[in-house]
């Protein structure tokens, strides 16, 4: 079984989504809750999506080593999960799931034993379409993203597996079979 499971890709290629329905599917999995420095967007919660910390938050925390791993991401903004989280899933007796972008998602597979890392990929033309729609950043942001969606495509063959997100239904199945077939979980009915 693994430790943890790891989901990476470029902003816009459905990975929230995607862990979304998969959760409902394998009960077995909890997403970890990151802490970010970045802006709270409308219908988020604090302690849900995110923990929302101040920067001198978050960094007196990295300073303590309460960090898996941590990156500074688009327009200088943080993002980390933090150690207390995997504690607290594995006491539940679930496996963690970390959505992480590429450069946090390569950090765990190189230093968490036993990790496993699903990339979700996305023809770049989808990615900016995704993005523009959901329309939570500025433009100057959607062209940073898109550009930074461009490089870790690239970067793909790096994780131990890859799941196309053109069609959200089969990459559903793709993704349940995978982490089904990983956790050895005989098939479970959606929560709902
Ligand atoms: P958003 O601001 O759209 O919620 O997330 C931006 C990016 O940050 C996404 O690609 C997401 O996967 C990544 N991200 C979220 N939490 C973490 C984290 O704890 N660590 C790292 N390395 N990336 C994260």
């Amino acid at each position: 079984m693994p430790a943890v499971l790891v989901v990476t890709g470029p902003s816009g290629a459905g990975k929230g989504t995607l862990i979304r329905e998969l959760v409902e599917r394998v009960p077995e999995i909890e997403v970890t809750v990151s802490a970010t420095t970045r802006e709270r967007r409308r219908g988020e919660e604090d302690g849900r999506e995110y923990r929302f910390l101040s920067a001198a938050e978050f960094h007196a925390r990295v300073e303590h080593g309460e960090f898996l791993e941590h990156v500074e991401f688009i327009s200088g903004q943080c993002y980390g999960t933090l150690r207390s989280e995997l504690a607290r899933i594995a006491e539940n007796g679930h496996t963690p799931l970390l959505e992480l972008e590429t450069e946090g998602a390569l950090r765990v597979k190189h230093e968490v034993p036993g990790a496993v890392t699903i990339f979700i990929s996305a023809r770049v033309d989808e990615l900016e379409r995704r993005l523009r729609e959901r329309a939570t950043e500025s433009s100057g942001e959607i062209h940073e993203r898109i550009e930074l969606a461009r490089k870790q495509l690239e970067q793909a063959r790096e994780f131990d597996h890859v799941i196309e997100n053109d069609d959200l239904e089969r990459a559903v199945t793709e993704l349940t079979t995978l982490v089904r077939g990983l956790l050895g979980a005989t098939a479970t009915m959606p929560r709902r």
